[in-house]
């Protein structure tokens, strides 16, 4: 797939200043955001930079939502990275793991009722999971990334990451501490989803 730089410039924030990017698919259906630190490619003598592949949650990443653990992973992220000075947070515009936000606030009903969040998406004929790493590996790519230590529990990023051909060097755990709230939806993802979680 044929990725386009749409935009470059700078991103001052409570974690340090990013170069932020706005890449698009060639056919215009899928876009992310990149936020990077420093300069790292797999050239540099950092040979396999620090990588954080973030999926959109509104309501996680702007309200601060009890729901899930977003606002938190993506805040931790941002800090790792900032104070590193090196460093991508990838941010796919992939709400809801893929279904959007709509459907994912109807999910969230349907969790009220007792389902929890991999039933809900069943219930309203979505996979648990939707989400796609293509545009996210074209990307590192483009940045000059073919090696990344990846910041995550999920193995579909890694498998996802591996099948487009960027190597793995290393897993970063990145894992918030549940609270009441969360401690479900991260058993869920635990058992349902495999996240590589300790602390449920
Ligand atoms: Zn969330």
């Amino acid at each position: 797939m044929k990725t386009t730089k749409v935009a470059e410039t700078s991103l001052p924030t409570a974690f340090g200043t990013f170069r932020i990017f706005g890449f698009e698919s060639e056919d215009k259906t899928d876009s992310l955001l990149a936020l990077v630190m420093g300069t790292p490619t797999t050239c540099a003598e950092d040979d396999a930079p620090l990588v954080r592949i973030h999926s959109q949650c509104l309501t996680g990443d702007v309200f601060g939502s009890g729901r899930c653990d977003c606002g938190d992973q993506l805040d931790f992220a941002l800090k790792t990275i900032g104070e590193r000075g090196s460093g991508i947070l990838i941010y796919q515009l992939q709400e809801g793991r893929g279904i959007g936000l709509m459907n994912k606030l109807q999910a969230y009903e349907l969790q009220d009722s007792g389902h929890d969040t991999v039933e809900a998406n069943h219930h309203l004929g979505f996979e648990a999971d939707h989400r796609n790493y293509t545009l996210c590996a074209e990307v590192l790519r483009q940045l000059g990334v073919s090696r990344v230590r990846l910041m995550s529990n999920n193995p579909r990023k890694f498998e996802a990451l591996l099948a487009a051909g960027i190597q793995v060097a290393e897993r970063v755990p990145i894992e918030i501490a549940p609270s009441e709230r969360t401690e479900n939806y991260l058993k869920t993802k635990k058992a349902k989803l495999g996240h590589m979680l300790e602390m449920v």
